[in-house]
């Protein structure tokens, strides 16, 4: 069985390499860019299950952080991986009820979830945050973490490499043919045909255009995020952070990154991205009175992939035999995950109980053809 997979992202990588494991599966992994160069190069790839509901939805992304944890006894190592925790606070009343309620239904749920005083993460893990007060009520949730995700990606590719896959890069899949009602060929716009058995749309934020190829409408909304890199001599911090303010995270050494969702909204109602740029700089220095020398190093503008009613849409589509998709937000934590459970769908037809509600089935995907 030959299974294309279109887009080199983090969710295509994955889904790649866990079908090369397979030794009966010939994966050829497309994409029209290098590995990890679209939204998994400018996400803020932040490994949670935090904000997540329904419980369903919190199940598949507790898992999707649970597949990560696993990674580095199965890979041997994973330097992509950067754990330390989050913590989180507000000076907005509104906002401050809904984190403790967040925090109430997290702990009854299971997740570590606990409250610091301001003072005491000043001395014991964040020396350099300018904390409204040392009252101030801090959420800790020791377990998530942040992903380096186009290295991940990029290893995820070479693992499946070494497990023979074959790999088309800079090559945009173009169109798709169908025969008797299947998946039959790719065709790339450098002019190849490609025969396959089945294929698994992994295109990110292009996924309903390549999905149109193939027939089935899928819905989906391209939500567009700001992220301000700042080189810092020291390490500032050590862990991430979000506030009312703006959300901070060590990016690597000599690098913070930072983002907020009020910035994102904005830049979708048209404001200019520069005076964005330079209003999260201002908000990040007053959080960190040490970045008050830092200089903006770069900033990107990410778009997330988002099916229409906002969850994952993951496995195959039963209107077009052999065709199959893996699109989400919050795709670096759930990734691996999917990688792991589509693979055994497409060998085995098994559906896993913690996919089944993420099926793409539940859009109306009548085919145009
Ligand atoms: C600002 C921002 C913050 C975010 N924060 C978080 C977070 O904190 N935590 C989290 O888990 N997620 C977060 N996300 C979401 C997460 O980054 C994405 O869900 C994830 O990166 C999607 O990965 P992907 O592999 O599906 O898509 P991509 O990385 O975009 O990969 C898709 C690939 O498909 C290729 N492609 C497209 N069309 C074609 C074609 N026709 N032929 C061949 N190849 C094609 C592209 O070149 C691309 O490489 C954030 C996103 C943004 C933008």
């Amino acid at each position: 069985m030959k299974v294309a997979v279109v887009g080199a992202g983090i969710v295509g990588a994955s889904v790649a390499f866990r079908l090369a494991q397979d030794e009966n599966i010939e994966v050829v992994v497309i994409d029209r860019d290098q590995p990890g160069n679209g939204t998994t190069s400018t996400s803020f790839a932040w490994l949670n299950a935090n904000r997540k509901t329904p419980r369903e939805y919190y199940e598949f992304n507790l898992a999707g952080m649970r597949e990560h944890l696993g990674l580095p006894e199965e890979l041997g190592e994973a330097p992509w991986l950067n754990p330390g925790g989050n913590l989180m606070w507000t000076t907005d009343e509104k906002e401050l009820e809904e984190l403790e309620r967040r925090v109430r239904r997290l702990m009854s749920w299971g997740y570590r979830a606990e409250w610091r005083k301001a003072g005491e993460i000043n001395k014991s893990l964040e020396p350099h945050v300018a904390f409204p007060t040392p009252e101030t009520p801090v959420a800790y949730f020791p377990e998530e973490a942040w992903v380096d995700a186009p290295r991940l990606a990029k290893e995820f590719i070479r693992l499946a490499e070494k497990h023979g896959a074959e790999t088309r890069f800079d090559a945009a899949v173009e169109s798709a043919g169908i025969r008797d009602g299947r998946v039959a060929t790719l065709r790339l716009e450098r002019g190849e045909n490609i025969p396959v058995d089945a294929v698994v749309n992994a295109a990110g934020p292009e996924a309903d255009r390549v999905a149109s190829m193939f027939g089935p409408p899928l819905p989906l909304a391209r939500i567009s995020g700001l992220l301000l890199r700042l080189a810092v001599s020291d390490e500032p911090i050590s862990r991430l952070m979000h506030t009312h303010a703006a959300n901070i995270r060590p990016d690597g050494v000599g690098s913070v990154l930072v983002h907020h969702d009020s910035i994102d909204q904005r830049l979708q109602r048209g404001e200019d991205e520069e005076a964005l740029c330079a209003e999260l700089l201002d908000r990040a220095q007053k959080l960190l009175p040490v970045l008050e020398d830092a200089e903006i190093s770069g900033s990107s503008v990410g778009i997330r992939p988002v099916p229409e009613d906002g969850f994952s849409c993951v496995g195959s589509v039963s209107a077009l035999p052999g065709y199959y998709e893996a699109v989400t937000h919050s795709g670096v934590t759930l990734g691996p995950l999917i990688g792991r459970l589509l693979a055994k769908e497409i060998v085995s037809g098994e559906v896993a109980s913690l996919a089944t509600p993420f099926s793409p089935d539940r859009f109306n995907r009548n085919i145009r053809l």
